[in-house]
């Protein structure tokens, strides 16, 4: 299934209800999207598990984190700061990693869910490995989409795996056709909300280059 709505909604309620923890790895703990999802986890400790938890060098926040919600695995992606990592978290039972093998080793995981809150092309391979379980990605990682679109989802199809868009746009899309026949729905209107041709008109707009796209801070 490429994405969930209602019924994921409905699963997690009546998982929850039933007393069954989801199991839940955060690709990308230490930044805003994976700290976000720690927090909304540890509302409702009763209704999940983590397991897997990366960060690429801020082996602080990641060990704090990995203890503080008694994670199965920590990864840091900084190879240099693997032993760092392993002294802060020993005698702790957490097992440790590093390196793009240990955050592939993180997404692969028995999970139900996976957060994938790396920032940038760094999270694709990562991603790619959760998605190739067939696992319930999270997709806060637009990147995949933007850098490997045809291929992440070609992989999304093949494995069953199941995408549930985090990323603002693709969230709000999302959240607004969830339970309408597809058929029923005739085209999506996303509008500008900021960017360097936002105030351009549509004759404007036709003439844009990639140059003028990048010369955008953001
Ligand atoms: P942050 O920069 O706050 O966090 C990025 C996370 O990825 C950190 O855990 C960071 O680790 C880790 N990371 C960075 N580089 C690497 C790397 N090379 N290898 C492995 N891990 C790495 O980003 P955000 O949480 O803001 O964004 C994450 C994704 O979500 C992005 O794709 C963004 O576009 C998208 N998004 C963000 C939203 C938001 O509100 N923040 C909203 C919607 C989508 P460390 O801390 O060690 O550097």
């Amino acid at each position: 299934m490429l994405a969930v709505g209602a019924n994921a909604k409905e699963n997690a309620a009546a998982d929850r209800s039933a007393g069954v923890r989801k199991l839940v790895s955060v690709l990308g703990a230490t930044g805003s999207v994976g700290l976000n999802t720690l927090d909304l986890i540890s509302r409702t400790p009763e209704a999940f598990e983590v397991i897997a938890l990366t960060a690429n060098r801020n082996v602080d926040t990641l060990a704090e984190l990995a203890l503080r919600h008694r994670a199965k695995l920590a990864v840091i992606a900084e190879e240099g700061a693997f032993a760092s990592l392993k002294e802060r978290l020993a005698g702790s039972g957490i097992a440790v990693a590093a390196g793009a093998s240990g955050l592939i080793e993180a997404a692969l995981q028995p999970a139900d869910c996976v957060m994938a809150g790396i920032v940038g092309a760094a999270g694709l391979h990562p991603t790619l490995a959760a998605v190739t379980q067939g696992r319930r990605v999270a997709l806060a990682n637009k990147e995949c989409l933007v850098s490997a679109g045809e291929i992440f989802l070609e992989a999304v199809r093949q494995s069953g795996a199941e995408l549930v868009p985090v990323d603002s746009e693709h969230s709000a899309v999302f959240q607004a056709i969830a339970g309408a026949d597809p058929a029923a729905i005739e085209r999506i209107v996303l509008t500008a909300s900021g960017g360097p041709f936002r105030t351009f008109s549509l004759e404007q707009l036709a003439r844009v280059t990639p140059e003028q796209a990048l010369r955008h801070p953001n």
